[in-house]
C-alpha cells in the first residue's frame, strides 16, 4: 500500500512539473515603426505630411494623444469640456483613419491653457500617464518616436505639447528598462498573474522632434528635411495633399477654414496651401538621440535594422559646477536644464538668453532660485535692467538667505500694452535681473521677452 502510494505521489508530482515554456508572442497587429505622441487632438496634422510619405514606404504608424482636447473651440455644435473631448477623439481617429493608420490611444491628460510645461505635467497627472506610455511604448515596440520638441521658446509654446516631449522623452529612456514599471513586463507567476500585463521591456532605437517654435533657426540642420510636394505612390497625391485631407476631420476646431476649402477647386486648393499658409512647407525634425548611429540630417531610418535592440541607460551628464553663491532662472527653465542633463540631451537646442512671448498689458514672472552655500548667512539685492515702459513692480529688493540655504524669488515686470500699428514685427527685448551681496554682482539672469496682443499665460 505504501509503495502504491509513492508511484502514484510520482505520477502526479511528474504530471505538475513546470516544463519552462516560451511566452506567446506579441501582438503583431500593435507593432510600430513609428510611434508618434502629441498632446491634443489636431496636433498629428504637424506631422501628417511627413507620416504620409512613411506610409509609402510600408511603415506601421501609431499615435498617442495626451488630453482629448477638451478645452478647445467648438465651431460644429454646442457641446463643451468632456463632451466636447468625446467629439474630438472621435474626430483625431477619423483623421488617422483617412491615411489609413488605426492605432491611436489617449493617455487621459487634462487640457492646460498655459506655456508652462510644470502646469501641464501637473494638471495631467504625470506619473499616471508615464505608466500609460511605457505601457504604449512596449505594446507597440516603435523603432521611432516622433513628439514635440520639449524646450520653451517663443512661439505658441503650449505647456501641453512641452509636456507630450517630456512624457515621450523619459519614455524613451524608461520602457526598456525592466526595473520600470516591472509589473508591466513580470513573467507568469503562481498567484494572481492576471494581474500581470505580460509585455516585455522595449527600447526605441531613435527619438526625434519637431519644434513648436516659431522662429526655427536655432533647429536648422539639426535634423532631417523632408519635401511634402513629392506624389505619394499609394494615392497618387503629393503628400502635404493627403494632410490636408486628413485634417478635414477637424470640424470642431476649423469648420469655417474648412468649409472655405471646400468650395474651391483642386488649383486654388493648391494655390492657397502651398503659398501662405504652411501645408506645402518642408517638414523639419530635430534628432533629439539615436542609440544605432547614423548621420545628424539623415533620413528617421537611417541605421534601423529590425529586431530589439539592448536597453541603453542615458548618460547623465556631471551636475555644472556653481559658484558659493549663485542666482538662476527657476520654473520650466531649471526643469529643462535638469531635463537635458538626466535624458543625455545635452545637444538639443534650446535659446539663449532664454525667450518668451506673453501677452500685453500684463505681467512678466521671472522665478530664481538664490542657492547660499557658504557657511555664513547672506544679504542679496535684486535689480532689474528693463525696456522703456516695463515697471518692476515686485521682488527687486533685498533678500536674507541663511547659510546652506537655497531660496526661491520671484520678480514681477508690469508689461505695457504692444506699440499700435507697429509697421513690423515686434521684436523681443531683453530683460537682465542682477543679483549683487556685499558689494558684489553674483550673478545675472537674462531673458528675451515679445509682447503680442494674444499669448497663452506665462
Ligand atoms: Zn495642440
Amino acid at each position: 500500500m505504501k509503495r502504491l502510494f509513492g508511484v502514484v505521489l510520482l505520477v502526479y508530482l511528474s504530471a505538475n512539473a513546470q516544463e519552462p515554456k516560451a511566452l506567446p508572442q506579441a501582438d503583431e497587429r500593435y507593432k510600430a515603426d513609428i510611434l508618434v505622441v502629441v498632446a491634443h487632438p489636431d496636433d498629428e496634422g504637424a506631422v501628417t505630411p511627413y507620416l504620409a510619405r512613411a506610409l509609402d514606404e510600408h511603415k506601421r504608424i501609431a499615435v498617442v494623444f495626451g488630453t482629448h482636447g477638451s478645452s478647445g473651440s467648438n465651431e460644429v455644435g454646442a457641446e463643451q469640456a468632456a463632451a466636447l473631448g468625446a467629439v474630438r477623439e472621435i474626430e483625431a481617429r477619423n483623421a488617422l483613419m483617412t491615411l489609413g493608420i488605426t492605432n491611436a490611444w489617449f493617455l487621459g491628460g487634462k487640457d492646460t491653457a498655459s506655456q508652462n510645461v510644470l502646469h501641464s505635467l501637473a494638471n495631467w497627472d504625470h506619473g499616471k500617464c508615464l505608466e500609460r506610455l511605457v505601457r504604449l511604448v512596449r505594446l507597440t515596440r516603435p523603432e521611432v518616436i516622433l513628439t514635440f520638441l520639449p524646450g520653451t521658446f517663443i512661439g505658441e509654446d503650449h505647456g501641453d505639447h512641452q509636456a507630450a516631449g517630456v512624457l515621450a522623452t523619459e519614455s524613451f529612456d524608461l520602457a526598456g528598462d525592466p526595473a520600470v514599471f516591472p509589473e508591466q513586463v513580470a513573467g507568469p507567476m503562481k498567484r494572481l498573474e492576471p494581474l500581470l500585463e505580460n509585455l516585455r521591456p522595449w527600447q526605441p532605437k531613435k527619438l526625434y522632434y519637431f519644434p513648436d517654435a516659431e522662429r526655427e533657426d536655432i533647429f536648422r540642420g539639426k535634423g532631417p528635411a523632408y519635401s511634402v510636394k513629392e506624389i505619394s505612390k499609394l494615392s497618387k497625391q503629393p503628400y502635404w495633399r493627403m494632410a490636408l485631407d486628413s485634417f478635414r476631420a477637424h470640424q470642431t476646431q476649423a469648420k469655417s477654414y474648412l468649409d472655405q476649402i471646400a468650395q474651391m477647386d483642386e488649383a486654388q486648393i493648391e494655390k492657397m496651401a502651398t503659398s501662405k499658409n504652411g501645408w506645402g512647407e518642408d517638414q523639419h525634425y530635430v534628432l533629439g538621440k539615436s542609440l544605432v548611429g547614423g548621420s545628424v540630417s539623415g533620413d528617421i531610418f537611417e541605421s534601423i535594422t529590425p529586431g530589439a535592440i539592448a536597453f541603453g541607460r542615458p548618460e547623465v551628464a556631471p551636475e555644472p559646477a556653481k559658484p558659493e553663491l549663485s542666482v538662476e532662472l527657476a520654473g520650466p527653465w531649471s526643469f529643462y536644464a535638469e531635463f537635458r542633463r538626466a535624458h543625455g540631451l545635452t545637444n538639443l537646442p534650446h535659446p539663449e538668453p532664454p525667450e518668451i512671448a506673453l501677452q500685453a498689458p500684463g505681467t512678466l514672472v521671472i522665478p530664481l532660485w538664490i542657492r547660499n552655500r557658504t557657511a555664513k548667512t547672506q544679504e542679496i539685492t535684486l535689480s532689474a535692467a528693463l525696456p522703456a515702459g516695463w515697471i518692476a513692480q515686485s521682488g527687486t529688493w533685498k533678500f536674507t538667505v541663511a547659510a546652506k540655504q537655497v531660496a526661491a524669488a520671484r520678480v514681477e515686470v508690469d508689461l505695457p500694452a504692444p506699440a499700435e500699428n507697429a509697421a513690423k514685427k515686434p521684436e523681443p527685448q531683453e530683460v537682465t535681473v542682477r543679483a549683487e551681496a556685499n558689494g558684489q554682482v553674483i550673478g545675472e539672469v537674462k531673458i528675451r521677452v515679445e509682447l503680442r496682443k494674444h499669448a497663452l499665460p506665462q
